[in-house]
């Protein structure tokens, strides 16, 4: 009884560590060579260029890869005449119950449309990165040595309830970690290990500037991308984050970016009633030193859509609200920031 007992509990802890190590789960055909991939996406860009439109490359959209249509998405970006996409699988709760710490979802999207979908690595939200960041990083490394990305996902470590939660009563999006935890010397030392860039949500806040500022000085070689740019919630919290703030970040520290989702002149966050796409101006145009920002520094900013599972199907108006944010800068910038800034970032040399 008793040394069956220890069997099992022996069997059960062993369990656990193996599936979490686990890579590829699924296992789907393998990511194609990176050049191979590079070239169908260069043609794709330059195809969408010759017929006089603007292709974009959307660094930061996300989904449930059980529930994600990738045909309609494809169709989409075609219609759309956007150019690639970096569509990240978040783990979900029952996923994550069942030991999965790394969704290979990528080896799918790009073995169907390899001219369009970015290998990249997942969502790092609850709870993957509240309850196992270290295994889930660890995963998320193990993939990334085998070839099966291009670009780590968006981690939150600051993240108020998304406005659509919100509305639905939903707070378990409602995370804080500290950047200067654990977790994040783990990512941060992670993508100086891989050369991987990464993406995190963070909301801006007065206090949470000095940890950022910290960690970007200790780890140089970290590529960040810091999404949302000047999405303020509560603005009484962000009295030190303005475009001159954010010039000087840029001057220090030349590895960081920023990712270009954000809302609309109109668009309210319901939790504090304020407008929280502090880039427009009342009249609804770019304010001019947000605008000035972005031309002084193009390479430094990216385009995305910020899709979710819950929104994919709005993909035509995230879309247009993309292209009309765009639309107000000069067009050489309106290319870098487009699909050039992330290219660079990408491949490490300028898109040709
Ligand atoms: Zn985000």
């Amino acid at each position: 009884m008793h040394a069956i007992t220890r069997r099992r509990l022996l069997g059960a802890a062993c369990a656990l560590p193996l599936a979490a190590g686990l890579p590829g789960i699924g296992h789907a055909q393998a990511i194609p060579d990176f050049a191979q991939l590079k070239a169908g996406y260069a043609q794709r860009l330059r195809r969408i260029l010759a017929a006089g439109t603007l292709p974009y490359i959307d660094v930061e959209s996300s989904c449930n890869s059980a529930r994600v249509d990738v045909d309609a998405i494809a169709r989409s970006m075609d219609r759309l005449s956007i150019g690639l996409m970096a569509l990240s699988a978040d783990i979900g709760r029952n996923q994550f119950g069942r030991g999965v710490r790394f969704d290979d979802l990528s080896e799918r999207l790009v073995a169907r449309y390899p001219d369009r979908f970015i290998p990249v690595g997942n969502g790092g939200q609850p709870p993957a990165l509240t309850e196992a960041a270290d295994e889930f990083l660890q995963a998320q490394e193990a993939a990334a040595r085998k070839k099966q990305m291009l670009l780590l996902g968006e981690f939150e470590f600051c993240h108020y309830p998304s406005p659509r939660q919100a509305k639905r009563g939903e707070m378990d999006r409602d995370v804080r970690i500290p950047l200067d935890g654990p977790a994040g010397h783990h990512l941060f030392s992670l993508s100086e290990r891989t050369g991987l860039a990464f993406q995190i949500h963070y909301e801006i806040e007065d206090e949470l500037l000095g940890p950022l500022e910290a960690m970007l000085e200790r780890y140089p070689k970290a590529r960040v991308v810091w999404c949302h740019l000047a999405q303020v919630r509560y603005i009484e919290r962000a009295s030190h984050y303005t475009p001159a703030y954010v010039d000087a970040l840029i001057r220090r520290f030349p590895n960081l970016h920023f990712d270009t989702a954000f809302g609309d002149a109109a668009s309210v966050y319901p939790l504090s009633n304020q407008r929280h796409a502090r880039v427009w101006a009342a009249s609804g145009g770019l304010k001019d030193e947000w605008r000035d920002l972005i031309v002084a520094h193009p390479g430094r900013f990216l385009s995305a859509l910020d899709l979710g599972q819950d929104r994919l199907d709005r993909i035509v108006e995230y879309d247009q609200k993309h292209r009309e944010f765009l639309k107000r800068l000069p067009a050489e910038t309106q290319h870098r920031v487009a699909y050039r800034s992330a290219w660079a970032l990408l491949f490490g040399e300028e898109f040709s």
